[in-house]
């Protein structure tokens, strides 16, 4: 079995390091991709220490689900790539294809769903399956998408995770043009947030805690910026929005937010936070108001969103760091030190 390099973490409390991991050997359906980029993430962090009750970490992992690299190898049976192809590999490896989610395009929520990390590998090649922070990677092709030719490598990678979870929900909601839209935190989803709200053309609005993000938000294609600790901003647009994306990856009141909902207005969580969030029902039920979620996006409204970004020229903002900095990264990211998205370099893991 062919291996790669890779920075795995082997218990909740270590820091990521460099290790030797399996790779199975393409079958007729995969594709063998060189990895280039990989971005970080928020959920690897929260996986790498096992914050999830939920979804329990199985060590080692091997975090990293926003990943853009090279075909090197194709397997006999597959259609869409050929050696060479520019290519993207999101949160997703594996569904059955088979069941009512996967034939509605809706493989994140098939009952037997591989996740890029920390899933059981159906293939045996490891206990679970390993992510992205590695020199390659073996994927069914299904799972494999095509990355527009213009767009800069580093800052495609987070489209695979924070894009598409921001793109979803906001064309789910509906036609946003002309309508006002905000985004609670201003991190790797929010700033995608941003970007993917101007483009539909909706009023942006940040919600932040960092005022120091105002003018770079502003020059991300928000309207208007509110700093959500400033009780008398946040009173002056109470009941004024349309749809509210919430980003956050910590403990917060979405009370505060849900109030600033018109009528029939809907806030959708992204961010995931592992303690539960307490909901005031008269928050709620004055102004018929919707509380909702959503996880990433199938791979068919990935592939939509990947063209759309080539159309309008969109990428992620990225600072490019090599893997030796990856734990550094991870101490910033939860200082909100980073504008807005950790891209690593696998080429600094090539050469490790
Ligand atoms: P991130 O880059 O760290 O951004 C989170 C932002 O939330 C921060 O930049 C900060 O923005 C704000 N924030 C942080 N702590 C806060 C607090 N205590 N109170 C209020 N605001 C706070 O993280 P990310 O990568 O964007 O991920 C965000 C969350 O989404 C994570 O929980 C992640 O696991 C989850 N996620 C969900 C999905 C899904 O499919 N649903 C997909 C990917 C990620 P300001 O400085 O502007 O306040
Ligand atoms: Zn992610």
């Amino acid at each position: 079995m062919p291996n790669a390099k890779a920075y795995s973490a082997s218990s909740a409390t270590s820091p990521l390091a460099f290790t030797s991991i399996p790779r199975r050997e393409p079958t007729e359906r995969d594709v063998e991709i060189e990895i280039l980029y990989c971005g970080i993430c928020h959920s690897d962090l929260h996986q790498v220490r096992n914050e999830w009750s939920a979804i329990p970490t199985v060590y080692p992992c091997v975090p990293g689900h926003e990943i853009v690299g090279r075909v090197t190898h194709v397997g006999a049976a597959v259609k869409k790539h050929k050696r060479g192809d520019i290519v993207g590999v999101g949160c997703l490896v594996d569904s059955d294809q088979t069941c009512p989610q996967c034939e509605a395009n809706l493989e994140q929520f098939c009952p037997h769903a591989a996740f890029t990390y920390n899933s059981p590998d159906k293939h045996g090649t490891a206990p679970v399956t390993y992510g992205g922070y590695s020199t390659s990677i073996v994927v069914d092709e299904h799972f494999v998408l095509s990355v527009p030719g213009n767009l800069s490598l580093a800052g495609v990678a987070p489209l695979l995770c924070a894009g598409i979870t921001t793109y979803s929900p906001m064309r789910r909601w509906g036609d946003l043009k002309g309508k006002k839209v905000g985004v609670i935190g201003l991190g790797g989803l929010g700033h995608m947030g941003v970007k993917f709200s101007h483009a539909f053309g909706a009023h942006t609005a940040v919600l932040t805690t960092s005022p120091n993000k105002t003018e770079s938000a502003l020059s991300l294609g928000a309207d208007e910026v509110i700093v959500s600790s400033d009780a008398n901003e946040m009173q002056k647009h109470a009941g004024s929005f349309d749809f509210i994306l919430d980003t956050v990856s910590a403990e917060h009141d979405i009370n505060a937010y849900l109030n600033l909902l018109k009528i029939d207005g809907t806030l959708t969580l992204v961010g995931a936070p592992d303690k539960p969030l307490p909901v005031s029902a008269f928050g709620l039920i004055f102004g018929r108001k919707r509380l909702a979620g959503s996880l990433i996006g199938g791979i068919a409204e990935t592939q939509e969103m990947l063209d759309f970004c080539g159309t309008h020229d969109i990428t992620s903002e990225v600072e490019v760091i090599p893997i030796q900095q990856v734990n550094e990264a991870y101490e910033r990211l939860l200082k909100s030190d980073v504008k807005y998205r950790f891209s690593i370099d696998m080429a600094s893991l090539k050469s490790a």
